[in-house]
């Protein structure tokens, strides 16, 4: 059997690979609702994204399906088994800031920019001359390829979702929307809200707690928060308490006296909720001096609900400690919070379950809790993790194609946040994005290291022949 020499025979296709990039890199294919119809239910640009990739497998042979014009598939071989490669084609908008035209693809500096560069076209059509590459060589394999495209990624899944519901799930795959090497162990992802209902008719005699306010995402660290205070008499000294506690966190904020009421704000930290530790919660802050001051009950209850949390990110407030060998600790980020007197509060969480977590006896604690304190557990929603074990095949496969072509170990990682991966019942991300480059993903001036994309098109290209031959 020859060796096969998979760089050269993507360099041989370089020029058709950055002209078929660039042509889907024009495509702004940006979430479109306002003007979706049945033909293109995620707006025309996300459809002609899509539509280019199945005409683009057409011309080169493979067999194609529009899946409901929310996703489609590209295909070879044949078997009974069905390898898998997931890759997206929608992209989020391109924002401010732009040095170049976000939707054309220039090639500068062995760098190509564009909105999708590197998220997620670029990879996406390095999984595809992947697949190319292995056909046009003829290679022999025993069982089918599938290139599985995407559309809705970056919002809310409806292309994965609607796909898999009628079309068959890959025995195992891998899904290039991520970093390399390869990425075993995804968290679990679950937000919920905990619910006070407003107390209407209460005297109010005291200080009031009229509005809380701090966070819009339940996926970050919200580094803002606001709180407006009707005060009795002791506005002064509330003031005066309030710049101790700004001197003694080290945070910065201010309190205003307005009409009888004082407004509290406060400056945090922003971080990923995959780990809070990294960020300061504003909100938090906020509701832990708030319980220095005498409040109306419902102010007092909301402010001791938010409170809890304080230094308290792994699921203590719940009794839910958990971590694992593979995947870490359980952690709660407390997204977003709202309050007011007349509508009540909720506190938005967003909890990362490590892999072998049981997430039925975790959600049960967590409504027990919310109970006995007289509050409700609503919207609740769980994302499964994805984990493949370490010694799966198909990570044994992926481990040595990456260590073949780049001469160096292929670390196992795990993460708190999640991937496309886990809408694959069995499968990894790998690459595209290699170890130590800056990650450009989502922000103005998006590129890919030309080189980097032609590398991971050779990993891609063994990949899909190991776990296909
Ligand atoms: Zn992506």
């Amino acid at each position: 059997m020859t060796t096969i020499n998979w760089m050269e025979e993507v360099q041989k296709r370089k020029e058709d690979f950055i002209k078929d990039l660039q042509g889907i890199l024009q495509i702004k294919s940006v979430l479109d609702e306002e003007n979706a119809t049945p033909e293109a239910p995620l707006g025309q640009g996300v459809k002609d994204a899509l539509q280019y990739m199945l005409d683009l497998g057409e011309k080169d042979g493979f067999s194609s399906k529009n899946v409901g014009n929310l996703a489609g598939h590209l295909e070879m071989g044949q078997g009974e088994e069905l390898v898998g490669i997931l890759g997206h084609v929608d992209v989020v908008p391109e924002g401010d800031g732009w040095s170049v035209d976000p939707y054309s693809g220039i090639v500068k500096d062995g760098k190509i920019y564009a909105r999708g560069s590197s998220d997620d076209k670029g990879p996406t059509i390095a999984a595809y001359y992947g697949m190319k590459i292995v056909q046009e060589l003829g290679l022999p394999i025993q069982k089918r390829v599938r290139l599985i495209i995407g559309t809705d990624e970056e919002s809310n899944w409806r292309c994965v979702d609607h796909y898999f519901e009628h079309e068959e799930m890959p025995t195992q795959g891998f899904v290039p929307d991520a970093d390399f090497p390869i990425i075993f162990a995804e968290k679990g992802i679950s937000d919920y809200d905990i619910v006070q209902q407003a107390q209407p008719g209460e005297s109010a005699g005291g200080n009031v707690l009229l509005s809380f306010a701090s966070g819009r995402r339940y996926n970050m660290v919200p580094d803002f928060a606001e709180v407006h205070l009707k005060v009795a008499d002791e506005a002064s000294e509330v003031i005066r308490n309030y710049q101790a506690y700004i001197q003694e966190t080290g945070l910065e904020g201010k309190a205003t006296p307005n009409n009888g009421e004082i407004i509290l704000t406060l400056v945090g930290k922003s971080a990923h909720a995959a780990e809070p530790r990294h960020g300061k919660n504003a909100g938090i802050y906020l509701a832990k001096f708030l319980q220095t001051v005498a409040l109306d009950d419902a102010g007092e209850k909301y402010v001791d609900t938010v409170a809890a949390f304080y230094e308290k990110s792994r699921g203590e407030v719940f009794g839910i400690t958990y971590e694992d060998e593979d995947s870490g600790d359980l952690t709660i980020n407390v997204g977003v919070m709202n309050y007011n007197q007349e509508d009540g509060g909720r506190v938005g969480l967003n909890m990362r379950t490590p892999v072998t977590f049981d997430i039925e006896a975790g959600k049960a604690k967590i409504e027990a809790t919310v109970k006995e304190k007289g509050l409700q557990l609503e919207n609740f929603s769980f994302s499964k993790p994805a984990y493949v074990k370490k010694d799966d095949p198909l990570i044994q496969i992926l481990q040595k194609v990456y260590e073949g072509q780049m001469g160096e170990k292929a670390e196992l990682l795990a993460i708190g946040g999640g991937t496309y991966a886990r809408a694959l019942d069995h499968g990894v991300a790998f690459g595209a994005m290699f170890p130590g480059r800056e990650d450009v993903m989502h922000q103005k001036d998006e590129y890919a290291i030309v080189n980097d994309l032609l590398q991971a098109t050779a990993l891609y290209a063994q990949a899909i022949y190991e776990l296909a031959k």
